[in-house]
This record gives C-alpha cells, sequence and structure tokens, in this order.
C-alpha cells in the first residue's frame, strides 16, 4: 500500500522550506499552534509541516511510496512514535488513517506541501 514519508526532494523551492527530518521516515500531521492558524508561511513554520515518526522532527516535503507495510504496522509504527514523543498513543489509528488517505489519494512519487489543512502537489519523483 501508499503511505506518506518524508522527503528532502524539492526542498529549497520555496523560501519557507524547511526539512530536519530522516529520509523516507512516515510522517503526521499535527495540529497547527496558534501563530501559524493566522500565518502558515511565518517562522514558526509548524502548519506547513509534516511531522517525522523516527525524527521526531519536521518537514515540509512529503512523499507518497509505496509500501510493504499493512496498515497494522503503520499503526504500530505511529503508536511507538507518539508513546516516544509524549503524544497520546490513543492518536495511532487517526494519525495512521490520515497519512494512508492521504496517500492513496495520489500516486507514488508524488511530492506534497500543506499549508494548514489543505496539501498541494508539488512534483513528482518517478
Ligand atoms: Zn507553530
Amino acid at each position: 500500500m501508499r503511505i506518506l514519508v518524508a522527503t528532502g526532494h524539492t526542498q529549497g523551492t520555496h523560501p519557507g522550506d524547511y526539512h530536519f527530518c530522516i529520509e523516507r521516515e512516515l510522517v503526521w500531521i499535527q495540529e497547527p499552534c496558534d501563530r501559524d492558524l493566522r500565518d502558515p508561511d511565518g517562522p514558526c513554520g509548524c502548519g506547513r509541516g509534516f511531522a517525522g515518526a523516527a525524527s521526531h522532527r519536521a518537514t515540509t516535503t512529503a512523499m507518497v511510496v509505496d509500501s510493504e507495510m499493512s496498515r497494522d504496522d503503520v499503526v504500530l509504527a505511529f503508536q511507538t512514535s507518539l508513546g516516544d514523543g509524549g503524544w497520546p498513543v490513543a492518536w495511532a489509528e487517526d494519525v495512521a488513517d490520515e497519512n494512508l488517505e492521504i496517500a492513496a489519494r495520489l500516486p507514488a512519487g508524488a511530492i506534497i506541501t500543506r499549508k494548514l489543512e489543505h496539501f498541494f502537489v508539488r512534483g513528482a519523483l518517478f
């Protein structure tokens, strides 16, 4: 199935880009802070970021990839990640499903960016 992961591809093509994630780690979408709700292009940047499940860092670029992981594998990965990061482990299924729903709508190789709850295709790597 297709999953959404961090990527450094196309980084720097937008002035607001940042990338502190590990290439190809699972990502999830965090609620933006109040500052970013008003201005997602601002200095905080959480409103345009994807959170890395393994690194607990963030990136503005994510890519859809084909994976051997099942939904259960993705849920388990997020249970571990959320627990490690001090987030409620009970979020794991919702976080996993949001990742998989975004990935399911796009072809493998699609690179996306985010503005609050909106996602945009920036490019593709095939
Ligand atoms: Zn923020």
